[in-house]
């Protein structure tokens, strides 16, 4: 008579509490609940040991073969990328190319593909332009119904793709749409959500996504990581990451998603759409920036500093001090609460270097610090460090700029 192994990894009805944890955080819906019970379905079961990990607590769920926990052994899925278009010039958000020139490198550690996700209507030009900065696969939701951004159809969309295809990473830009729908989506599909990440690294050992981003006012970085539940989600500030050269000729597919669009009642109606216009300041698409700190003394001080800006082609950037004092609007911070930059050169004129000013602009190509202070922290940042008073040296390097 044949024998029959029992399945490797178990759960013990005498210590399951009916919780549904595991069921919510197997990463392969292997898990259901029959009555107060979990049970695992066998013929979807990975062995990932997920569950396992998740009921650690209860220890209602072994693993008789006693596999790493943090080294699954299944199957993983892939490292999506949720892409944005953007709204007003059309192509991908700088922030998308971003994450897809770095998603194939941390899918190359998990030995997975790297995939892009697109939601909205007339795509097909960023479908090609997600291949060209690194997807291999694009999912692309494209629908009439979801032409308009709209919180609740768009997570309903995103979720059941989720759900369908099994990722073990979802990373999305923060911009003012991916900080909205994306903890949205963790939230309904039971999973974790760092915000606003500085650097993304996958541990190759456990397979584990390093989300590292500024913790305590920016005075620690901190290292996050979802152990238990899939997929490991994060949204990544624009600009931090390296800006990728696309390859038009890089080979990919794109599957086309069905959208059930009488299931997605809009929640929102559209009035209009009103683009930023002339006057607005794009701190994140500038490749020079001159920046006036608290030093500038004044509203008098920061028109010198604009000048400067005028005069090298670039634009007028302010530290939080500036902003708070009154002297320059809110757009034009840079720092952990303003936007974070990576201008080909940074000019930083009378402002001392604070760690959360530095967190917003330290990956620009090249740095020039103005301060009176040889000690000032911003030297420590800066590529040329000019000491001196910013009243003689803005004036004189005017006088240079105009005179060549
Ligand atoms: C939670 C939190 C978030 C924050 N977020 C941000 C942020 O996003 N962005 C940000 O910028 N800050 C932020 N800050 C504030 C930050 O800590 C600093 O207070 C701020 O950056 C200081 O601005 P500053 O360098 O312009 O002014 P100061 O620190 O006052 O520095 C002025 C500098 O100008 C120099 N100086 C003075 N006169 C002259 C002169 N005539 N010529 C040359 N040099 C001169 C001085 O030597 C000094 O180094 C945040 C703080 C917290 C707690």
């Amino acid at each position: 008579m044949p024998t029959v192994s029992p399945p490797r990894i178990q759960i013990l009805p005498e210590r399951c509490r009916g919780c549904t944890l595991c069921v919510k955080g197997c990463p392969f819906a292997a898990i259901h609940m029959e009555g107060k019970q979990a049970v695992i379905d066998y013929e979807r079961c990975t062995l990932c040991g997920a569950c396992v990990s998740i009921c650690e607590r209860f220890g209602a769920i072994v693993d008789q073969g006693g596999a790493s926990l943090a080294a699954p052994s299944g199957p993983r899925g892939e490292v999506w990328v949720f892409c944005e278009p953007e709204p007003e010039h059309g192509g991908l958000m700088p922030v998308s190319r971003e994450l897809l020139g770095l998603a194939p490198s941390l899918a190359a550690t998990l030995g997975v593909e790297p995939a892009a996700v697109l939601l909205g209507h007339g795509l097909a030009d960023c479908a090609r332009e997600c291949i060209a900065y690194g997807a291999r696969k694009v999912y692309l939701a494209d629908a009439p119904a979801l032409a308009r951004y709209d919180d609740r159809c768009w997570s309903q969309v995103l979720a059941g793709l989720v759900r369908e295809h099994r990722p073990e990473i979802l990373l999305g830009g923060a911009t003012a749409i991916g900080r909205a729908l994306l903890p949205r989506v963790a939230v309904e599909i039971h999973t974790g959500l760092t915000a606003d990440c500085t650097e993304l690294s996958v541990d190759a050992a456990t397979g584990l996504l390093q989300q590292t981003r500024p913790a305590f006012g920016g005075n620690i970085l901190a290292t996050i990581t979802c152990e238990h539940y899939r997929p490991q989600m994060a949204t990544v500030r624009p600009a931090v990451l390296p800006r990728p050269q696309p390859d038009p000729g890089r080979q990919g597919v794109v599957m086309p998603v069905a959208v059930a669009v009488e299931s997605l009642p809009p929640a929102l109606e559209w009035l209009r759409f009103v683009p930023r216009g002339p006057a607005g300041v794009d701190l994140r698409e500038a490749e020079i920036i001159v920046t006036a700190g608290y030093g500038v003394g004044g509203p008098e001080g920061v028109k010198l500093v604009a000048a400067l800006a005028t005069a090298l082609g670039g634009v007028l950037g302010a530290s939080r001090a500036v902003v708070d004092a009154g002297w320059l609007p809110y757009a034009h911070q840079v720092g952990q609460t303003g936007v974070t930059v990576q201008p080909k050169l940074y000019v930083a004129c009378g402002l001392s270097g604070a760690i959360q000013h530095v967190v917003g602009m330290q990956n620009s190509t090249t740095i020039v610090a103005l301060n009176r202070d040889p000690q000032a922290p911003i030297f420590r940042a800066a590529d040329y460090a000019v000491v001196g008073d910013l009243f003689e040296l803005i004036p004189a390097l005017l006088r240079e700029l105009r005179a060549h």
